[in-house]
């Protein structure tokens, strides 16, 4: 089996099992609060630019296929990328794990000589630790789209994909800014447009004094080597074009084969993420362009995991994820928790389903119960990923506790056995002692009513009603 994510480096390990998280969580009203707010309008403003696509459920079959094609196919797709980004003038590496795609970046910028780096957005390198490993090097990295900034100056964790600073309001944005933002106005109000002004006055500075900048990547071409970003704040685009040197961490999954695929995901991405019709800033390029933009290029193709993922026919599916986000925006778990009580760096849905897949089952393993199985993220997924299915599938890897097993085999018998299963409903009945609302299972079996209530046992089972009539 291919290597799973190693321990030690990289984001996608919790310090605490989900419901440990999950509780404090639900204990602050005012995350939940802003969790509540911002979903339900992410939600609403996705919902109305959906429904003006006719043939939006043709576009999620069509971006659904092609996914399931490019993973069919993935280390031709990839040799092809490779081959035509060195052919326009870029330098490809392969890193097999977050130690090695983190040693690969932070050579590349002590190898310019600037001791900063600034970087668009980018769920791939904090996957890896990448500000982590670069700062241990001596090298500051500057997160340039701003709800990353607020994370990284608050000295926090990004708890969405999309919107990482979901859990802050504005009050808290300004107390950040007041304490950690360098040149601040001490006068700064909690406008959104002052707050977004002095990142702004920041940020441009940051821009044109830093030669070196990390992206992601949302979609790699492979019929040209052409690579694209999309955002919505302009700070990539700057990234992209403006310093010297340009590198580019992306999960091998990331690749599309045509510019025709591409048309599919550049359709259902913003409106299934932003709820915009298109996305503000769609940046692409392939390698690099004499006298214009970055002389320098580097593209870094990250496994860390997506081979052992990849290995499994069924979880395989998760590699699809186009990192939308539109499953959290409807996740009734997502909306009470938030991100950080999943421990990963992708929380949610997708999270509960990729995580414990690139770690390995074993180091995330209560992550697949994180969800109620609703199914609101199959039906909100613009790639069709059953995330439901995936859940259950790996609910079956993770390792069960010796008492449910049992009882779970003790269930089957009994289901098996119509006499049997007849006498057990009878009895349950009679006792009506499992059945009060209230009461919960004995010990061994006390953790499963620990936060459900058994339902009453009807007055007649469906076998009695029936063999009446
Ligand atoms: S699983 Fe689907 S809905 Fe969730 S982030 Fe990925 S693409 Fe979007």
């Amino acid at each position: 089996m291919p290597a799973t994510a190693p321990q030690g480096v990289g984001q996608l390990r919790g310090a605490e099992p989900f419901p440990d998280g999950a509780r404090r969580a639900l204990a602050d009203p005012q995350l939940r609060r802003n969790l509540r707010h911002a979903t339900a309008t992410i939600r609403a403003k996705s919902a109305a630019v959906i429904a003006e696509v006719p043939d939006w459920e043709q576009l999620r079959a069509a971006g659904s296929a092609i996914k399931a094609d490019v993973l069919a196919r993935l280390p031709e797709l990839l040799e092809q990328v490779e081959a035509r980004v060195t052919a326009a003038g870029g330098v490809v590496h392969w890193a097999a794990d977050a130690t090695e795609a983190n040693s690969i970046v932070t050579e590349l910028v002590a190898a310019t000589g600037s001791d900063r780096v600034i970087k668009v957005k980018s769920m791939a390198t904090q996957e890896i630790g990448l500000n982590e490993a670069l700062e241990s090097a001596g090298i500051t990295p500057v997160e340039t789209d701003l709800a990353e900034l607020i994370v990284q100056l608050g000295d926090d964790r990004p708890s969405h994909i999309l919107v990482p600073a979901i859990h802050r309001n504005r009050a808290e944005i300004r107390e950040i800014f007041l304490r950690a933002m360098p040149g601040v106005d001490p006068a700064l109000t909690d406008e959104p447009v002052v707050l977004a002004a002095a990142a702004r006055r920041y940020l441009r500075q940051t821009f044109l004094t830093t030669p070196v900048a990390v992206s992601g990547a949302n979609f790699a071409v492979a019929e040209t080597g052409t690579l694209a970003v999309v955002e919505s704040e302009g700070n990539g685009r700057m990234c992209l074009t403006l310093p010297e040197t340009l590198i580019t961490v992306m999960g091998v999954e990331k690749v599309v084969p045509t510019w025709r695929d591409l048309e599919v995901f550049l359709q259902l991405l913003p409106r299934a993420s932003t709820g915009e019709r298109m996305n503000p800033y769609t940046s692409m390029w392939t390698g690099v362009t004499p006298g214009d933009g970055p002389q320098a290029f580097h593209l870094v193709l990250l496994d860390n995991g997506r081979s052992a993922v990849l290995a499994d026919e069924v979880g395989r599916q998760a590699l699809h994820c186009i990192r939308c986000s539109a499953c959290l925006n409807v996740c009734p778990v997502y909306e009470r928790t938030g991100g950080h009580a999943y421990g990963s760096v992708y929380p949610g849905p997708i999270g509960a389903v990729l995580s414990p897949q690139l770690t390995g089952i074993a180091d995330n393993a209560s992550l697949p119960y994180a969800s109620t199985l609703c199914g609101a993220c199959y039906d909100a997924c613009p790639v069709k990923i059953n995330i439901p299915d995936l859940l259950v599938h790996l609910r079956d890897q993770a390792p069960h506790p010796r008492a449910e097993a049992t009882a779970m085999a003790a269930a089957a018998y009994t289901m098996d056995h119509p006499a049997l299963y007849a006498a057990a409903q009878r009895a349950a009945r009679s006792s009506r002692v499992l059945g009060r609302r209230g009461r919960g299972l004995p010990p061994p079996l006390d953790g499963w009513t620990a936060s459900r209530d058994l339902p009453e046992p009807p007055a007649e089972s469906f076998r009695e009603w029936w063999s009446k009539r």
